[in-house]
């Protein structure tokens, strides 16, 4: 039996510490909801302030040179590269996860319609996040192609000669389950499908190495686990092999060779620049800037192997105190217990009341999530994500017994637990 003496020598001993105090965590918070909006670095606000009062508000128009804005999209990208191991000049910070898929999954339609028309279909997950399925439902009704949604385990199956993409989130939203990029990509690629990867609840929280993959593309979001702060800038990725074969089709002029010559014509620039679409956000790429510095600080300390194993001891301990103390309350468990396919995040079932236990943690300060299950396949989820940075073991002990209590005492029951709101 785990202690709460045990979880506090735990943190006494843990090489990522001294992170913690990289972030402003709100007092009487334990934050399990890094996987959706990532905690603010303490060092935001005074950098946000600074963009705005002296960039902005000094230097004015020659900021886009005196102070880099310019190049900020291929910047921020070149760090995040780091942790989603993809080249230098291989990444831009831009846009939204839902406008940057729309521009690989194009590119990846032409790269298709180009050398194997005949190939007409999409494969993704069904519990993939809507946005993913939405863009690529779109997509396919302009390109007169069809989305296949299959199961998690139907996947090798489904990769047919009549498939052209296959699109993935690599840790999904729902369950945590986390797939094999590399041996998924390589099936695919034995089949002649290209792989679209969405590192939305990835990048950040488990090692990536697309190079090592060879994947052909990939985006990802800026708010969860790299802490750019509410709607930050997305990052996109694609392989150089394809990089220039194609426009991708928000074919603006930040993505043009010489954006300055107003040319009337369009020349996609080299690489992945031309993945830029119009004027970039500049106060929120800092703020991005500022989340992927606080993670990368982590290097200092292990770096992405040193969260990967914290982030695998802090679910672990979850989901095993959770057994230990929350048993016979109706909970199951949807996140995988094999670690090399787990995310950072633990999902729990329960046939009742999923929301309103969220809601009554919420109150109590465990800050989780709850999302809609629609059938047996997919029931309600108590959501759970678990950042390295800055949750500690205690944490997870003090988390699950609130768990606990609320669930033995009934609490959720009380009717302002079970009222939804338009966030959930
Ligand atoms: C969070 C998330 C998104 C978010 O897309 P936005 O364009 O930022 O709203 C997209 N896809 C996945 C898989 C996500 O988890």
């Amino acid at each position: 039996m785990t202690t709460k003496q045990d979880c506090i020598a735990l943190d006494a001993q843990d090489p990522l510490r001294a992170l913690r105090k990289l972030f402003n965590i709100p007092a009487n918070t334990i934050y399990l909801d890094g996987n959706s909006l990532g905690v603010m670095p303490a060092a935001t606000p005074a950098r946000v302030a600074d963009t705005v009062a002296r960039e902005w508000g000094t230097d004015l128009i020659q900021s886009w040179n005196k102070n880099g804005w310019f190049a900020m999209p291929q910047q921020v990208g070149n760090k995040i590269a780091r942790l989603i191991g993809a080249g230098a000049n291989e990444v831009v910070a831009t846009d939204s996860t839902s406008i940057n898929l729309f521009k690989v999954l194009s590119a990846a339609m032409n790269i298709a319609a180009a050398d194997a028309p005949q190939r007409k279909q999409i494969v993704s997950e069904r519990s993939n996040f809507p946005t993913d399925l939405y863009i690529a439902e779109a997509l396919c009704q302009q390109h007169g192609m069809e989305i296949v949604l299959v199961e998690p385990e139907d996947i090798s199956a489904s990769l047919t000669a009549n498939v052209a993409i296959l699109m993935l989130t690599h840790v999904n939203y729902r369950t945590g389950a986390m797939h094999d990029m590399a041996a998924v990509t390589a099936a695919a690629h034995a089949e002649g499908i290209l792989t679209v990867w969405d590192l939305a609840h990835s990048a950040g929280a488990v090692p990536v190495d697309l190079m090592a993959a060879k994947a052909d593309f990939a985006v990802g979001c800026g708010y969860k686990y790299l802490n750019g702060g509410p709607g930050a800038p997305a990052f996109v990725w694609v392989n150089p092999l394809h990089t220039d074969r194609f426009w991708q089709p928000l074919a603006g002029w930040w993505g043009h060779a010489t954006p300055f010559e107003f040319t009337p014509d369009y020349r996609p620039a080299a690489g992945i620049t031309r993945y830029q679409c119009g004027t970039q956000p500049i106060i929120s790429l800092a703020a991005l800037d500022c989340g992927v510095d606080t993670l990368l600080a982590a290097d200092a300390h292990g770096g992405m192997a040193a969260l990967r194993t914290k982030s695998l001891a802090l679910t672990d301990l979850f989901i095993s105190l959770v057994e230990e103390r929350c048993a016979a309350q109706g909970l199951g468990l949807a996140t995988p217990r094999d670690h090399a396919q787990r995310g950072s995040q633990v999902c729990l079932t329960r046939d009742e009341g999923a929301y309103a236990i969220v809601q009554a943690l919420i109150a109590r300060g465990v800050i989780g999530d709850y999302r809609a299950g629609d059938g047996d396949r997919h029931k309600d989820i108590l959501r759970f994500g678990f950042t390295p940075l800055y949750i500690g073991f205690e944490d997870v002990w003090n988390a699950v017994e609130h768990l606990r209590q609320v669930l033995e005492s009934g609490e959720w029951q009380r009717p302002e637990f079970n009222k939804k709101h338009a966030v959930t």
